[in-house]
């Protein structure tokens, strides 16, 4: 099986750039931050906040998380509902970012992705693909942009669909999420020595999505 790691840090486009090029290379894509976002939407919906004074484990134990694909699309799924659309607010992100520090959310959702890697020819976004999740990846990327062009890009996309959020908001959540993300004890987020890294600053989506393919290309002989 081949199975293509994508990490980088948020907002750097990696979830339409994956899809796009699995798409592309016949793949599945499998988008890790669904599971984080689905996590910490049932922490959320439990009545706890960021700060998770609670028992981690015992509640991971009554919990279902379950990816299945829809006419080649991912959908995620907490105790049999689908959460695919409900997980996609700026505080569902800021939640994720808060249950993905843990050790136990993080172990709770580790056999799943390698499952799904051991099955199927994928390609995998997160931000712990390339070093823990499949560290033998036939290919790795670590994908990013200016914080600028990242905020700018998620902002268009949350206006669009309606969400009353300033850019301001969007950078300072963004910068604050990757502190987080590459500052947590476990599993951070860092480029793994052996992924080739990608500047997107400058690349429109389809110019980014070229690249990867041109990447992927160089290393699998697949285009
Ligand atoms: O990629 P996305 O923005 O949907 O991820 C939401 C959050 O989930 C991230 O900010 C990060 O904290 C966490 N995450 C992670 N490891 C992954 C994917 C996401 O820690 N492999």
């Amino acid at each position: 099986m081949i199975s293509i790691a994508i990490d980088g840090p948020a907002g750097a486009g990696k979830s339409t750039i994956s899809r796009l090029a699995a798409k592309k290379l016949g793949y599945i894509y499998v988008d890790t931050g669904a599971l984080y976002r689905a996590v910490g939407l049932k922490f959320s919906l439990l009545g706890y906040d960021a700060s998770l004074d609670c028992d981690i484990s015992a509640i991971l134990s009554e919990t279902s998380v379950d990816i299945r694909f829809v006419n080649g699309e991912q959908r995620v799924f907490l105790d049999g509902e689908d959460v695919s659309d409900n997980i996609r607010t700026p505080a569902a992100s800021m939640m994720a970012s808060a249950v993905s520090a843990r050790r136990e959310v993080r172990e709770f959702l580790l056999e799943m992705q390698r499952r799904l890697a051991r099955e199927n020819n994928v390609v995998m976004d997160g931000r712990d693909i390339g070093t823990v999740v499949l560290p033998g990846a036939s290919v790795k990327i670590y994908l990013t942009a200016s914080a600028e062009e990242r905020a700018g890009r998620r902002w268009r996309e949350l206006a669009e669909k309606g969400e009353k959020i300033t850019l301001k908001e969007v950078y300072d959540d963004i910068v604050k999420r990757d502190y987080n993300d590459m500052h947590r004890d476990i599993a951070p987020l860092k480029k793994a020595e052996d992924a080739v890294l990608a500047d997107t600053t400058e690349c429109t989506l389809e110019e980014s999505v070229e690249l990867v393919l041109k990447i992927v290309g160089e290393r699998t002989g697949e285009n």
